[in-house]
């Protein structure tokens, strides 16, 4: 990813894509101090792009990292540098993070809080399983409790698991990792909220110990537009064998179908292809 042409925001202004670099004591490398968000935008727009700056600016906030710079300021930068790099659909990256400076221990409130934006082109987070289904496994670790980390925080830290787990998975040659959290509860995919369906009637986990992504509070919405029931529950893994369609949201992965997890199948049904389909034209109108 590094050597390519383009433009990022970095620290306030555009910098050649092969110039935007760290020094190897910045300390987000070796404590994991930093903050992020993962965007798309479509035919031109950011989809919920204040959302997603407003919950940098929180995500900052919850890990003792305040961010220099205002929602409006992170809006002009994202526009800044899809103009820079001629993208109307794109990924973006919102990254902040804490730099080197006058400390290196744990502790390093006086290094600077510093800010990139980078974006590119990138298709189905899930390749194929966006119209097939996706294989998860489940995953051997566990979402913390929220007395551990701030688990509302999409920060660096929370994601160490998550490249394990999905390392995992793919070795069983599956497309991701479904969590549980530290109570045994369904939790959420590496980088996605998970919805099942049963009897007409949806089930997703309880925002107590995840991440309650944008993707997923916007497919809670359009569920209830078209009057389906949504229960907002706490999930025991023993109920998968009962639901019959499950999907996963999030910005990146969009709304993909799950075949199957662990043993259990399910089908790509009428509901998973009404909010998929749904969902992107939601995304372009
Ligand atoms: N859970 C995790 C762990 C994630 O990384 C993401 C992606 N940000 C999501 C859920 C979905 O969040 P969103 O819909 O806001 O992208």
């Amino acid at each position: 990813y590094g050597d390519r042409d383009g433009k990022i925001w970095m620290d306030g202004k555009l910098v050649e894509w092969r110039d935007a670099n760290v020094h190897i004591l910045t300390h987000a490398l070796h404590y994991a101090s930093s903050v992020f968000e993962g965007e798309r935008c479509y035919d031109g727009k950011v989809f919920k792009s204040r959302a997603h700056s407003e919950r940098l600016l929180k995500s900052g906030e919850l890990m003792d990292m305040p961010i220099p710079y205002t929602v409006d300021e992170i809006e002009a930068a994202k526009r800044e540098v899809l103009e820079a790099n001629g993208l109307s659909n794109a990924y973006l990256r919102v990254l902040a993070f804490r730099g080197a400076g006058e400390d290196m221990g744990v502790a390093a409130a006086r290094n600077p809080i510093r800010m990139a934006v980078t974006a590119w082109e990138w298709g189905s987070y899930y390749g194929d399983a966006k119209t097939k289904g996706a294989k998860l496994d489940i995953a051997k670790w566990k979402r913390p409790s929220p007395e551990t980390i701030p688990v509302a925080a999409k920060a660096a830290g929370l994601y160490m698991i998550c490249t394990m787990s999905k390392h995992a998975a793919e070795a069983k040659g599956c497309s991701d990792a479904m969590f549980l959290d530290y109570r045994g509860y369904v939790a959420e995919a590496t980088g996605a909220n998970i919805f099942f369906v049963k009897d007409g009637e949806v089930h997703t986990p309880l925002a107590d110990a995840i991440l309650n992504g944008l993707t997923r509070q916007t497919v809670i919405g359009m569920l209830k537009d078209r009057q389906v029931k949504v229960h907002e529950r706490h999930i025991m893994p023993e109920e998968l064998e009962g639901f019959e369609q499950c999907w996963l949201t999030g910005s990146a992965a969009e709304v993909t179908p799950v075949g199957q997890i662990g043993d259990y199948s399910f089908e790509v049904g009428a509901m998973t292809r009404d909010i998929s389909e749904a969902y992107e034209a939601l995304v372009r109108a």
